[in-house]
């Protein structure tokens, strides 16, 4: 079975690399029309758009902060003023600054929670803003839109060593099914992806070498994931294949979660 996203259109925050670069692509090849938001580096971002256009697809790239309030606003509006609609968003922007508890600044508490969960909340805001204000589009889609979050394991998982991170994540679970419950009746479809270790820029240090040999134990299928195992799930649950899937966290992380320390201890 194809899934066909013709005739939407798709933001996806932090889309010029890792997951969002793979989600981004794989939207455009379903159908969509994508804008590829990008931090500071508009060169792969433009790449990108560039590369989906050229396939026949339809796609162009945007600054934006996700962090900042007008910045945000200002990448919406590029959305509506080139593509006229918005009906699904991969809130997917997210970083890491990792210190000791006691050794973690302010800075980088506040610049982790602005981006991870700040930066979610923002986005989410505008799109379901957009999704009220053009209303049901049954040519295109049974939902008046969705939105994916971008989550972690570590919305479940502690995290040693990165408790911005973690904390910004569970953060990101409560505001999914928060919105999720929020805004059902409007037919708007809410979901979050949490992954395990997937191979991107983000992790590369624990994926590459002798460190990936220590992460496969926490991995009982035995494999670090590719973009493209989270691409494929972004597709599903943006299309209406997925249409009764609402308020769900999707875990896509070869077992991380089901605490394999656990094999053959007691
Ligand atoms: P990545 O570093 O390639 O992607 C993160 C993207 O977010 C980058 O394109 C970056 O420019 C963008 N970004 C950061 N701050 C931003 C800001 N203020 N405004 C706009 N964009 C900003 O890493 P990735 O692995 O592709 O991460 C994507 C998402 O997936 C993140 O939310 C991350 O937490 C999550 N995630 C990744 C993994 C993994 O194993 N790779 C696992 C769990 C969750």
């Amino acid at each position: 079975m194809r899934i066909s996203l013709h005739g939407q259109v798709a933001l996806v925050t932090g889309g010029s690399s890792g997951l969002g670069a793979a989600a981004a692509s794989a939207l455009a090849e379903a159908g969509a029309a994508v804008v590829i938001n990008y931090h500071s580096h508009a060169e792969p971002a433009e790449k990108l758009a560039a590369q989906i256009v050229a396939n026949g697809g339809r796609a162009i790239a945007v600054g934006a902060d996700i962090s900042q309030e007008d910045q945000v606003h200002n990448l919406f509006a590029q959305t509506l003023e080139h593509f006229g609609a918005l009906d699904i968003l991969l809130a997917n922007s997210g970083l890491q600054k990792d210190a000791a508890i006691t050794e973690m600044t302010l800075a980088d508490w506040n610049t982790v929670l602005g981006t991870n969960l700040t930066g979610q909340f923002l986005c989410a805001r505008s799109a379901l803003r957009q999704f009220i204000a053009q209303g049901l589009r049954p040519d295109v889609s049974r939902a008046m839109g969705k939105i994916i979050h971008m989550s972690s394991v570590h919305q479940t998982i502690p995290w040693a060593g990165h408790a911005n991170y973690a904390a910004s994540k569970g953060g990101v679970d409560l505001l999914m099914r928060t919105i999720a419950q929020e805004v059902g009746e409007l037919k708007i479809r809410v979901n979050s992806i949490a992954p395990g270790a997937i191979r991107t820029a983000i992790n590369a240090e624990e994926t590459e070498g002798s460190a990936e040999q220590k992460l496969l134990k926490l991995i009982p299928y035995g494999r670090v994931g590719d973009a493209e195992d989270v691409a494929n799930a972004v597709v599903w649950l943006a299309s209406d294949l997925s249409d009764y899937v609402h308020g769900t966290s999707l875990v896509i992380d070869g077992g991380m979660s089901l605490y394999p320390e656990f094999r053959g201890n007691g």
